[in-house]
C-alpha cells in the first residue's frame, strides 16, 4: 500500500518540490490524496488534476468558490475549517505542513490530533507553540519528522545517538545576502536585493527572515522543542557555502556534521520516505571542487533579530508567539515597500517590550497572544511609515 499524503500549501516552494519529490517515487510508495493553499486556485486545480486528487482546500473563500466552479472532478474545501476538514477526512498516513507563517499551527494541531504523522516545514507551528505541539504528539503517538534542512540534518544525525550523550547542537546559517555588511550600509538596502539570498531559492518571507537571520532564531526555537535541547546547548555559525547543514556535539569530544549541497528535495525527501530512503537527483558531492568551506560568527549586533529570537525563548510564555507575529507583520510591510528593512528588527523589538510574555495555558490563548501581536506590530510600522 502507498503512503497516503496531503500536502498543505502546495503551491509554495517547498509544497512544488515535494510534489517534484513525489513524481519521482515509485507509484507504490507515495500517492498524493489532498493538496491545500491559500488563494492559487488555477494552480491547485492543475496539480490536482495531474495527480488524480480528488480533494482540495483553498483557505480564501473567494478562491475556493472559483475552484468550485472550474473544477468539477472533486471536492473543494474552503476557509480554514475546511482545511482542518480536510486533514481530519483525507485517510492520509502523512501531512507535509509547507504553509508559511502562523497559519500553519490550526493546521498542525489537526494532524498532530488525529494521530496522524507530520513532516514539518511550517517552523512557525513549534515557535509559536511548541511546548503544547510537543505534547499533542507525544499524547496521540504521532510522529513530527523536521522538512528544514538544518533539523532534517540534526534529526538524522541524533538518530544513532544513545541519550545522553549529546553535548551541543550547531545549526549552520549562510549569512544571507547581507553578510559583512555594516548597519549603516543595510539602511537602505532594497526588496529585491533582501530576497536575492545567496545558496537557497525560497518563498519570500523564509527569503526576508534569512536577511535579517531571524530564520536563524526561528529555528533555534524549532530546535529546542524537536530535540529537547536547552538553549544554552544550542549555537549558531555562519557557513556561506551551505554545505554543512548542522553538527551535533558528543560527550566524547567528538562532533558529527551533515553535508550536502543546498537542495531542499534531499530533506523533503527524507521526511516523506522516514524511515527508508530513496534516490534523489543530486550530483554526488565533490569537496575537491568546492575546495574550502569557511565558517565565522554572527554578527550579532547588526543582525539584532537572531537576538531578539534568543532572548524571547528565554522569556518563554507567549514571547516566542508575539516575536513570530510581529516579525510577520514587519517582514509583510518590508515587501510592500512600507518598513525599510533595519525597522523589521526595531518593530519586533518595540512589540515585544510593550507586550510582556505571560504564561500559555491553551492554543487559544496563542491565537489571542497572535492577534494582540500583529496588533501594536501594525501600529507601530504605520507610525513608522508617517515618521
Ligand atoms: P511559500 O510562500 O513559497 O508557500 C507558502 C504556501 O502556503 C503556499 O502554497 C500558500 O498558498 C500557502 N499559504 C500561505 N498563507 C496561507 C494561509 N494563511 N493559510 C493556508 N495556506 C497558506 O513558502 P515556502 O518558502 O514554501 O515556506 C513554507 C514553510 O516552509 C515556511 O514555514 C518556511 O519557513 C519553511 N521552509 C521553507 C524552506 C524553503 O526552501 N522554501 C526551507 C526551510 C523551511
Ligand atoms: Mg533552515
Amino acid at each position: 500500500m502507498p503512503r497516503r499524503l496531503a500536502i498543505l500549501g502546495s503551491t509554495g516552494s517547498i509544497g512544488v518540490q515535494a510534489l517534484d519529490v513525489v513524481s519521482r517515487a515509485d507509484p507504490q510508495q507515495l500517492q498524493v490524496v489532498a493538496l491545500s493553499a491559500a488563494s492559487g486556485w488555477e494552480h491547485v486545480v492543475e496539480q490536482a488534476r495531474a495527480l488524480g486528487v480528488r480533494r482540495v482546500a483553498l483557505t480564501d473563500a473567494d478562491a475556493a468558490a472559483r475552484a468550485g466552479e472550474a473544477w468539477t472532478d472533486g471536492q473543494v474545501l474552503s476557509g480554514s475549517d475546511g482545511l482542518v476538514r480536510l486533514i481530519t477526512e483525507c485517510e492520509c498516513d502523512l501531512v507535509l505542513n509547507a504553509i508559511v507563517g502562523s497559519a500553519g499551527l490550526v493546521p498542525t494541531v489537526a494532524t498532530l490530533g488525529e494521530g496522524l504523522d507530520l513532516a514539518l516545514a511550517n517552523k512557525e507551528s513549534l515557535v509559536v507553540g511548541g511546548e503544547l505541539v510537543m505534547a499533542l504528539a507525544e499524547a496521540t503517538g504521532a510522529t513530527i519528522i523536521p522538512v528544514d534542512s538544518e533539523h532534517s540534518a540534526l534529526h538524522q544525525l541524533l538518530g544513532a545517538e544513545r541519550p545522553g550523550t549529546v553535548d551541543r547542537l550547531t545549526l549552520t546559517a549562510s549569512g544571507g545576502p547581507f553578510r559583512g555588511r555594516t548597519a549603516a550600509e543595510l539602511e537602505r538596502v532594497t526588496v529585491a536585493q533582501a530576497l536575492a539570498h545567496p545558496t537557497w531559492a525560497m518563498g519570500g518571507k523564509i527569503s526576508i527572515d534569512s536577511a535579517t537571520l531571524m530564520n536563524k532564531g526561528l529555528e533555534v526555537i524549532e530546535a529546542h522543542h524537536l530535540f529537547g535541547m536547552p538553549y544554552e546547548q544550542i549555537d549558531v555559525v555562519v557557513h556561506p557555502q551551505s554545505i554543512v547543514h548542522s553538527l551535533i556535539g558528543l560527550c566524547d569530544g567528538a562532533s558529527l556534521a551533515h553535508l550536502g549541497y543546498p537542495d531542499m528535495r534531499v530533506p523533503i525527501s527524507y521526511a516523506l520516505h522516514y524511515p527508508e530512503r530513496v534516490d534523489v537527483p543530486i550530483a554526488p558531492l565533490d569537496l575537491a571542487a568546492l575546495g574550502a568551506l569557511t565558517f565565522e560568527p554572527v554578527d550579532e549586533e547588526t543582525f539584532a533579530c537572531l537576538g531578539l529570537a534568543r532572548a524571547a525563548a528565554r522569556a518563554g510564555g507567549t514571547a516566542p508567539c508575539t516575536l513570530n507575529a510581529a516579525n510577520e507583520v514587519a517582514v509583510h510591510a518590508f515587501l510592500a515597500g512600507r518598513l525599510a528593512f533595519l525597522d523589521i528588527a526595531a518593530v519586533i523589538e518595540e512589540t515585544l517590550t510593550r507586550l510582556p510574555a505571560t504564561p500559555v495555558h491553551s492554543f487559544e490563548s496563542l491565537g489571542d497572544a497572535d492577534t494582540r501581536a500583529r496588533a501594536v506590530a501594525a501600529e507601530l510600522v504605520a507610525g513608522r511609515a508617517e515618521a
